[in-house]
């Protein structure tokens, strides 16, 4: 396990970071923006008692989506293309988001609204949990091209600003994995081509805007964000920053009118003491909780 990878680095930026702690986020259903929850067939007391055949006649629910907008993959009702770009940017940078398959089926995700402000040529994303030359020829090619990075904190990794000064060879392409913390570092250690590019890492003040998912530290970045940060420092241009985060902004500015609720970092809740569960016995886990609370970049 790489597991100390993860402690190392409390204020580091991973490709998204909404940690183990994903099942402290409001459920699914608070999520919805007031769309109806579906409707499960509840037998009743009547039901209860009857017989197979009774159940026959039960509604069966049927497996639809809500409506969804074809630009902004959110639901209509509460489409965000009004705080996207009129035309996708214009960038240089090609991006790859390496998704894992559990983020595609999130509620709220950012990549979609990522992909949505920038040209279809210039933002990839390759849904999957094992890359391959044999699976994905392309992908191996992006990998071993010189001018390839891959977003990825750790110990191996440059900070991108400074990479960028001194490289002989101006990156043209970014790897950004999209996935807990745990699945990140599995795709990432799992597959030997996303070892092959430049690992470089963000190193940034920001605090995530998205606050209605909670991140393991102050300054952990949605996947949205890291693109965000990591094409405005590669295209030099800031702007490019504050366009791709106005939707994410417009969406927990909705979120939090519809009651969800900010959700403070772990980072945020131990020191204040304000965690809710009690502090794990797992004594790596627990030592993890320690690096949080004490903010110790080793
Ligand atoms: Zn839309």
């Amino acid at each position: 396990m790489a597991s100390q990878k993860e402690a190392r680095t409390p204020v580091d930026h991973v490709a998204r970071l909404s940690g183990e702690l994903r099942c402290q986020i409001p459920n699914e259903e608070e999520e919805r923006e007031g769309g109806a929850a579906p409707e499960v067939a509840t037998p009743g007391s009547e039901a209860d008692g009857a017989s197979a055949d009774g159940l026959w006649k039960l509604p069966v629910e049927p497996a639809e989506r809500r409506p969804e907008c074809s630009r902004c993959s959110r639901p209509l009702k509460v489409c965000l293309c009004p705080f996207l770009p009129v035309h996708p940017l214009h960038i240089s940078t090609n991006l790859y988001i390496i998704q894992h398959p559990a983020e595609e089926s999130k509620v709220l995700r950012t990549v979609p609204l990522l992909a949505a402000c920038l040209p279809q040529e210039k933002c990839k994303v390759k849904i999957g949990r094992r890359f391959s030359e044999e699976r994905d020829p392309e992908l191996t090619a992006v990998c071993q091209k010189s001018g390839t990075l891959i977003l990825y904190p750790g110990a191996e990794a440059t900070n991108l600003e400074e990479f960028i000064i001194d490289s002989p060879i101006y990156p043209s392409t970014i790897i950004i994995i999209d996935g807990t913390w745990s699945q990140a570092k599995d795709i990432f250690y799992k597959n030997s081509l996303f070892r092959v590019p430049k690992q470089v890492q963000l190193k940034t003040n920001i605090s995530s805007q998205y606050v209605i998912r909670m991140q393991p530290t102050n300054n952990c970045l949605s996947t949205l964000e890291c693109a965000a940060v990591a094409l405005s420092i590669l295209e030099k241009n800031n702007y490019i920053q504050e366009i791709l985060l106005r939707p994410l902004q417009a969406l927990c500015s909705f979120q939090l009118q519809h009651g969800a609720q900010i959700r403070l970092s772990k980072e945020h809740l131990l020191k204040s003491g304000l965690y809710p569960k009690p502090m794990p016995k797992n004594k790596r886990k627990l030592r993890k909780m320690e690096l949080l609370m004490n903010s110790v970049k080793i």
